[in-house]
């Protein structure tokens, strides 16, 4: 090896590595770019171009922020890797996305701005709140949907929950799970999701029955709805309470341990 390459080759290394790195998706960053782009030049016209401004001239406020997200919803990819997410994630054709993809090391990606729109919720409800892709992050769990899911992958996902919960200031009661919007619809993430390990972190609310002495008359269908489960189907979104609460219980019925439970979670949900 030549004194030029002894001192250049190691550079040249580097350089075609990083280059291998950021290649695969280089394309779709650009289309990224493109949208994020053309999203600032919408919020950069002035005066505003709207079909209800009738007055002239315009008149900005002067006292305003950027929206903000006050959900977070979880799911499973229900795919074999997280490769296979990203390629998902950048074809145009499947009209999906989510903020955060991690994976099964506990590698975390993040896919799309906080304050960008993701495509991941689709037809659901929370309490009296719809379109929840224009109110909520997404977060993808790279995991199979039969699989538990990994330590690490938990652990980097409590660390994303916490820098949102900081960041937007999300109520704890308003971490949820696709099944829990889309009952009768979707059942991820899966029954072996750990949403009582989430709640001791302070993401979503657990339940606590010693002693919980149920009245009579207590509405348990009722106290579904005021958890935030859309109740239009009652089978279904005793589905998705099962799923996300008493995973082990793959019944559809409300039984007496259930009554206890939800009336010990509606105290902390209302
Ligand atoms: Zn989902």
């Amino acid at each position: 090896m030549n004194k030029f390459l002894r001192y250049t080759f190691p550079l040249i290394v580097v350089v075609l590595m990083s280059g291998c790195t950021s290649h695969k998706y280089a394309a779709t960053n650009r289309v990224y770019k493109k949208q994020v782009r053309s999203f600032a030049k919408l919020l950069r016209t002035y005066p505003i171009k709207d079909s209800f401004a009738t007055a002239t001239p315009w008149v900005g406020t002067t006292n305003f922020s950027m929206r903000r997200p006050s959900l977070v919803v979880i799911h499973h990819t229900a795919q074999k890797s997280c490769d296979e997410t990203l390629r998902t994630f950048t074809l145009p054709r499947t009209a999906v996305s989510s903020h955060y993809v991690i994976c099964r090391d506990g590698t975390v990606h993040h896919m799309l701005h906080d304050l960008l729109r993701g495509h991941h919720a689709g037809v659901s409800k929370w309490g009296g709140a719809t379109d929840l892709n224009s109110s909520s992050i997404g977060i993808e769990i790279d995991n199979d949907g039969s699989e538990p899911f990994s330590p690490d992958q938990i652990g980097s996902l409590l660390r994303v929950l916490g820098y949102l919960k900081r960041a937007f200031n999300i109520p704890q009661a308003n971490f949820v799970g696709h099944a829990d919007i889309a009952p009768g619809r979707k059942v991820d993430p899966s029954r072996r999701f750990p949403w009582q390990e989430l709640a001791r972190n302070g993401f979503g609310h657990w339940y606590d029955t010693v002693g919980v002495k149920v009245p009579e008359h207590f509405n348990a269908l009722q106290a579904l709805r005021i958890v935030g489960y859309n109740t239009a189907n009652e089978k279904n979104a005793i589905q998705s309470y099962k799923i996300h609460f008493v995973p082990q219980d793959t019944t559809k019925v409300i039984s007496e341990a259930d009554r206890k439970i939800l009336y010990s979670l509606v105290g902390k949900y209302q």
